[in-house]
């Protein structure tokens, strides 16, 4: 194979995006180097449960099929490299709210777009100890991934491999012309700041938001072990009777600070799912990047030809970030265009 001309990428933040994006360049032959303060808020925290439907409208996520299969193969491929299992299949458990929500399953577990997400309503068995006046369904594509773990071994890894500093980012040392860096040269700077999106100066007027999310992890004896429930919040196995219930979702906040009004609401709609008593272990918290037409964000600053953002992955980071990774390293080393949803150009200041 033909050997690419190697360029030098500067990754800023090694969450989801910035990581995603690293192990994509490395893999074509690109010179790497990541900052990232180790103050991760998001993708250490989340749930990690990549989920292709969006249940309130019995629909399929945007581009669901395209990202589900890619982010599966990416997480597997990792599991050599990092030597830890990433990503296991997980049954993720639909409760119907209403007849109307149940209807729409059947009419559309018939379809062909959805055949290989829904088990046919008949299949899923529904058990009996949780409330379900209109029954329940199942995806059968869904799986998770260890979030804490793909966080801090892919840190690890990055770090033992001399491509990750462990520190903050200072603007001020960036020549945004040049692409200049503390005195490095760099051909390409790319911004995966998460929600600290708005600390920095070149970025700042794009508009990701920061949406907290409160979740508990609490001890039941009753939720099942190998799925995942779904009315009002999620319940999340993690092992040994322990199960994370979430989210919350509060816009504009970056408070790090656990709230009880969160914690009362959230055991108010666990209720939802069940009236047993839960014995609550810790209230685990983060803060999602997130953008008011729920596309992520990605592309090239108009003034600084060498600043790039990868940012606005929202609450299914998950599915999305390997796909749109690969196809931010085309957009960066192939010069192919960028999905135009996700474009930064469909912002004014940016267009
Ligand atoms: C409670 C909760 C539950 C979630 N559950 C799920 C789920 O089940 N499934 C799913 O798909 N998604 C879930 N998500 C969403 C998912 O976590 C995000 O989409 C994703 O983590 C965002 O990744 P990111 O890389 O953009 O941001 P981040 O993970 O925030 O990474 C940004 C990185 O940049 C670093 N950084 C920022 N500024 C600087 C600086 N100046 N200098 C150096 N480093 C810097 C930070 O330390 C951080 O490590 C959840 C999120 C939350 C909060």
């Amino acid at each position: 194979m033909e050997q690419e001309d190697s360029k030098k990428f500067l990754i800023i933040g090694g969450g989801l995006a910035g990581s995603s994006l690293a192990h994509h360049l490395i893999q074509r032959n690109q010179s790497v180097q990541i900052i990232d303060d180790g103050e991760n808020h998001s993708t250490r925290v989340a749930a990690g449960m990549v989920n292709p439907l969006v249940f309130r409208r019995t629909t399929l996520s945007w581009r669901a099929a395209d990202f589900l299969q890619y982010s599966w193969e990416y997480y597997k491929s990792l599991e050599h490299l990092l030597n830890i299992t990433l990503a296991e299949p997980l049954l993720i458990r639909r409760i119907f709210p209403s007849e109307q929500e149940r209807e729409e399953w059947i009419k559309k577990q018939e379809l062909p777009d959805f055949q290989a997400h829904l088990t046919p309503l008949l299949e899923s068995e529904t058990p009996q100890k949780y409330k379900t006046a209109f029954g329940t369904g199942l995806v059968k594509s869904g799986f998770f991934v260890h979030a804490q773990d793909y966080y801090l071994k892919n840190r690890a890894y990055f770090s033992n491999q001399g491509l990750l500093k462990s520190k903050t980012f200072t603007p001020s040392q960036l020549d945004p012309m040049s692409g200049t860096y503390e005195n490095e040269v760099f051909d390409h700077i790319i911004f995966c700041t998460g929600y600290k999106n708005s600390s920095c100066p070149f970025f700042n007027n794009v508009p990701v938001k920061s949406t907290k999310g409160q979740t508990l992890e609490v001890k039941s004896d009753i939720f099942p072990e190998n799925e995942s429930l779904h009315l009002k919040c999620f319940v999340f196995p993690i092992g040994q009777q322990k199960f994370r219930i979430g989210a919350t979702y509060e816009w504009d906040n970056e408070e790090l600070v656990p709230t009880e009004t969160a914690k009362i609401h959230l055991l108010d709609q666990l209720k939802y799912i069940s009236e047993q008593e839960v014995e609550v272990l810790s209230q685990p918290i983060g803060i999602r990047p997130t953008t008011m037409d729920r596309r992520p964000t990605m592309g090239t600053h108009p003034q600084f030809p060498k600043l790039h953002i990868f940012n606005g992955l929202g609450a299914k980071g998950y599915l999305l970030a390997p796909r749109l990774a690969a196809e931010m390293a085309e957009y960066l080393l192939d010069g192919k265009a960028l999905d135009p949803e996700v474009s930064l150009k469909r912002y004014k200041f940016f267009s």
